[in-house]
């Protein structure tokens, strides 16, 4: 199969990559929804990660959920490798028509790629919400508990989309012409049975919906190709 999906790739001038928690992980990322880590979460906090990264918990106990935002989700922080370097020179090429990102990493704008939609915002965007001046992240991870403006003195709000809040439409309407334009979608690491995921790809009208992913999942289904294995290799084989 793999062959025949470096054929496709080849051919390909306006490609949609939608990239996930897998991919992350393969950068030096944690998937809090990994078992292990999951339940070592659930173990130290008495709360799963959903309700850790709830609008909820933000807006009521502040203090809790930057001290699990800090210590579980910003002190790992990924890099890109060599998956986002391709994608990278695709983008160089003109073949790329956009990435979609539904993770927080920031991985596509850390390797230098310019047309991305982050759906799930990113951990690299923070805001105040009183005067709207933005802070990088290391102002956080130097903040003891709480980070506030240092102008008005208002508590920070990572610009990252929490449980519980409305997803935001513009980012989604874009993700869908970019779906509705594109001759082929690579999908890295993701769950396709996610309604988000199904509403974006809705609008693709091709036959190349190619999944590249590390585990067999149920949604695998919806895919034209599916590739198991390790990503980087796979899309090292796939995209040359
Ligand atoms: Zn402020």
């Amino acid at each position: 199969m793999l062959e025949t999906v470096r054929k496709i790739i080849k051919q390909s001038n306006k490609i949609v990559f939608m990239t996930g928690l897998g991919s992350v992980v393969e950068c030096g990322g944690r998937d809090l929804w990994s078992s292990d880590i999951f339940y070592d979460i659930e173990r130290k906090y008495k709360m799963c990660p959903e309700q850790l990264l709830s609008a909820g918990e933000y807006s009521s106990r502040k203090e809790r959920f930057y001290n699990f935002y800090k210590k579980e989700v910003i002190s790992y922080l990924p890099k890109p490798d060599e998956t986002y370097e391709i994608i990278k020179a695709l983008e160089d090429e003109k073949r790329l028509e956009a990435v979609i990102s539904f993770n927080i990493f920031g991985l596509e704008k850390l390797a230098g790629i310019k047309n991305v939609v982050e759906v799930a915002g990113s951990v690299y965007d923070n805001y105040c919400p009183g005067c709207n001046k933005t802070f990088d992240v290391d102002y956080l991870l130097k903040s003891r508990s709480i980070p506030v403006c240092d102008e008005c003195k208002k508590a920070l709000r990572p610009n990252i989309r929490l449980l519980g809040e409305r997803v935001d439409n513009d980012l989604y309407t874009k993700s869908a012409i970019h779906c509705s334009a594109a001759d082929t979608i690579i999908i890295l690491g993701m769950d396709l049975e996610s309604t988000k995921v199904q509403y974006v790809t809705g609008h693709y009208k091709g036959k190349n919906l190619i999944l590249f992913a590390r585990e067999e999942r149920f949604g695998d289904k919806y895919a034209d190709y599916v590739i198991y294995g390790n990503i980087r290799d796979n899309i090292k084989e796939a995209v040359r």
